[in-house]
């Protein structure tokens, strides 16, 4: 039986490790953390090829390597395995191990402003050149394919111990059937999907102001329901449209449902901002913010009920070309929010220099409000910030009816969440908007709370 499926939890030290790395300084070091758990079947290869000569020489049980700007030919660790053994789904196949290097998260930062203290271990934000979440994302795929594999954004030895052990607590590769893995959706079916729109639809998902639960702007957000697999969630979807290039054509399609909705609500007499999830290399291309001027005049619109949001799942590479992407399209009118701010790779560094004129915190950091003062500092600081540079705060993914207390406490105005409404379908949003025109006592009477900002 092959050792990867016999192996437990205690026994990291009849395993062979590869490491992938053509640092030496690097391998040496992931060697040194190897050895101190007791593994010493180890060995290093340089690059892909290499890999492939090892793993016909070799039975290897986990492969670990990397991700860093310089370095991220680990990502394709899926691809090269599948290719090599021919699916994912060998039992040769071995665990992958992704390892990013922690940068301070924001909340640190701000906490090393503003009281020096002992470091804690709070969860990183982003691995060096890469998002957590992107990672993550990628992490997340590989396994729907059917590798075994993980992520780790520290170089701590019980660290990479305990990944190695949730590694090898994931399910058996013995026990999954071949062909049961390939319940992944295929780079054929996004394509078909995004070409023909079946499947795709888009909901909507309110914005409230926290004062008095009125809707006062929304998010489209796009869902995928596969013919086979059902719903495919986003953060399994967006990875493979930005891998094969199909950005526009998913901003095409959202954007085509949103501006219906614009529409329908201009011809009830209703004005509610809509914002479109977007990529940097969506905004990017070249005459981005002019076809989406004439679009808009096309269908009767005015500009400014369009917000193109900034998403986080690619790293910006030009500030020079965002920059002059989001000025052409301030410059007619569309307003430009930073998503994902306090979490992902949306940094204080776009905030100061960029021209949004909105920022949403994100979710992570909302849901810490009620058990970290922390968390509290960090929205207190952003809010403030936001206020100086004349930007309006959006607070994502707000789960408690104290969360959003406290977030009215701090001064926070606007906010996105479960507890305020999900995401809808069109029909719903509709109806649910017709019903807070039509009432005159706002939909969600919410409980006073003192609109000043406290001094945190
Ligand atoms: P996002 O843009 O930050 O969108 C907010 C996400 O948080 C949505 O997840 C929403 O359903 C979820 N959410 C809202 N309120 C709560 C809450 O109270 N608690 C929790 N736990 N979650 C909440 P969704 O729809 O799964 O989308 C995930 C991400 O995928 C989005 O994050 C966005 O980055 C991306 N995405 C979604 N639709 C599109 C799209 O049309 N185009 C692009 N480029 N990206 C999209
Ligand atoms: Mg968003
Ligand atoms: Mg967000």
């Amino acid at each position: 039986m092959n050792s990867i499926v016999a192996c437990g939890p205690c026994e990291l030290d009849r395993l062979h490790v590869t490491v992938l790395e053509s640092d030496i300084p690097r391998a040496a070091r992931l060697l040194s953390i190897l050895r101190s758990l007791g593994i010493h079947q180890l060995s290093v290869v340089s690059g892909l090829q290499d890999l492939s000569l090892q793993l016909s020489q070799t039975q290897v049980d986990v492969l670990v390597t990397e991700i860093r700007p310089a370095s991220n030919d680990g990502l394709m660790l899926p691809s090269a395995l599948k290719m090599h053994y021919g699916s994912a789904c060998s039992l040769q196949s071995p665990r992958i191990l992704w390892l990013a290097e922690p940068l301070l998260p924001f909340t640190e930062l701000v906490e090393q402003h503003t009281a020096p203290r002992p470091r804690r271990t709070s969860p990183p934000t982003r691995g060096e050149g890469i998002s957590v979440k992107a990672l993550d994302a990628h992490a997340q795929l590989a396994c729907a394919a059917g590798f075994i594999a993980t992520t780790l954004y520290s170089f701590n030895a019980q660290a990479v111990c305990d990944a190695m052990h949730a590694l090898f607590a994931m399910p058996k590769i013995a026990n999954r059937p071949l062909h049961a893995r390939n319940d992944v959706p295929s780079e054929d079916d996004v394509i078909i999907a995004l070409a023909t729109g079946e499947g795709l639809r888009v909901v909507f998902q309110p914005q409230h102001d926290l004062r008095t639960g009125e809707i006062i702007a929304a998010e489209a957000l796009v869902r995928w329901r596969h013919p086979e697999y059902g719903d495919i969630s986003p953060v399994v979807l967006i990875p493979l449209v930005n891998k094969l290039g199909l950005h526009l054509l998913l901003f095409s399609f959202v954007k085509a449902r949103v501006l219906e909705v614009l529409c329908s609500l201009q011809s009830m007499q209703m004005e509610i901002p809509i914002s479109v999830n977007a990529s940097v290399d969506t905004l990017c291309t070249v005459g981005f913010s002019a076809r989406l001027g004439d679009r808009m005049m096309r269908a009767g619109l005015p500009n400014h009920l369009l917000k193109i949001e900034l998403t986080e799942d690619i790293p910006v590479m030009d500030e020079l070309c965002l920059s002059a992407a989001l000025n052409a399209l301030k410059i007619r009118g569309f307003g430009v929010s930073l998503d994902d701010f306090g979490s992902g790779s949306a940094t204080l560094r776009q905030i100061a220099r960029m021209p949004f004129d909105e920022v949403k915190i994100d979710g992570a950091l909302i849901r810490d409000l009620d058990t970290k003062p922390t968390a509290r500092r960090v929205i207190a600081t952003t809010l403030a910030l936001a206020r100086r540079l004349n930007m309006t705060v959006v607070a994502e993914g707000i789960e408690t009816e104290s969360c959003r207390i406290l977030l009215r406490r701090l001064g926070c105005t606007n906010g996105q969440g479960f507890v305020l409404s999900r995401p809808m379908e069109v029909s719903d949003f509709l109806s649910k908007l017709t019903a807070q025109r039509q009432s005159s006592v706002p939909p969600m009477p919410f409980s006073s709370a003192p609109d000043v900002v406290r001094d945190i």
